[in-house]
């Protein structure tokens, strides 16, 4: 009798746990919700903390300071679509007047993050750690259609042509960053963003603590597409000089935006 009870317990567990899967995965499917996270954080007094261009040579950009003032135009292009979209930073409003404007203007939420640099558990997925996990948390709290990790590549701290940058996705998120990928090769890359002729490449990470690995593992856990965006290099003269043009990083944003669209539409 307590081995039937033991079977039965076991099966009850089991079509339990298919069940919460097929919902989370038609809660990611059916959500009109995209999550924007703003990488790196601001300090009140070194400012944003991302990578910068190595010096002035062919313009001047720090990735925290480049989303803060261009995600809202990504924001636009999905919300133009008919689809909700949500900024969100783990820092706090940066002191910058200018940048603090851009903030307000782009509705940035700030994740309450007792130290910016820290390793926090995942919420939702537990065994998750990683710096920025609380901006994850924030976004998987959404019950998102996709999360988006905005960044900017370097690889140096001189410049240095290189322009094999790429969209780092989960595995859930592969068709999410093929069809962004398209819109970009399409629209951008080589087309204006000069490139040497290379596409925008796509690599599936799920390394655990490293960049960002368990952000895109935490979201693949909840059948969210998630990607990290490292297509354009900051120590790349050619895409510094490309970014810094007012026009050039509004376009940039834009066309990101358009690819998130593609993508939802398509679902
Ligand atoms: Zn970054």
């Amino acid at each position: 009798m307590p081995r039937i009870l033991l079977t039965l317990l076991a099966l009850f567990t089991l079509l339990a746990s298919g069940c919460y899967q097929i919902q989370m995965k038609r809660q990611a499917r059916e959500s009109n919700i995209v999550v924007l996270d703003i990488g790196h954080y601001y300090h009140p007094e070194r400012g944003g903390q991302g990578a910068r261009t190595p010096n002035a040579q062919y313009g001047v950009i720090e990735e925290t300071d480049f989303w803060y003032r261009y995600a809202g135009y990504m924001k636009q292009e999905i919300e133009a679509a008919g689809y909700q979209c949500i900024i969100c930073n783990r820092g706090d409003m940066p002191t910058d007047k200018k940048l603090a404007a851009a903030a307000k203007k782009a509705g940035v939420h700030h994740v309450k993050s007792p130290v910016p640099t820290g390793v926090y558990r995942s919420k939702h997925h537990p065994r998750r750690m990683a710096v920025g996990m609380l901006s994850t948390n924030y976004a998987l709290d959404q019950k998102p259609a996709a999360v988006i990790f905005l960044h900017h590549n370097s690889n140096s701290a001189k410049w240095l042509v290189c322009n094999k940058g790429a969209f780092y996705c989960n595995e859930v998120g592969i068709p999410l960053a093929t069809t962004m990928a398209k819109v970009m090769n399409e629209q951008l890359m080589n087309h204006g963003l000069p490139n040497n002729n290379q596409p925008c490449g796509i690599v599936v990470r799920d390394n655990g603590r490293l960049g960002g690995g368990d952000w895109l593992n935490a979201c693949n856990e909840s059948y969210v597409p998630a990607l990290i965006t490292e297509i354009t290099y900051l120590s790349n003269p050619e895409h510094a000089r490309f970014l810094s043009k007012h026009d050039n990083a509004v376009k940039f944003s834009r066309t990101l935006g358009k690819g998130v669209v593609e993508y939802l539409k398509s679902r």
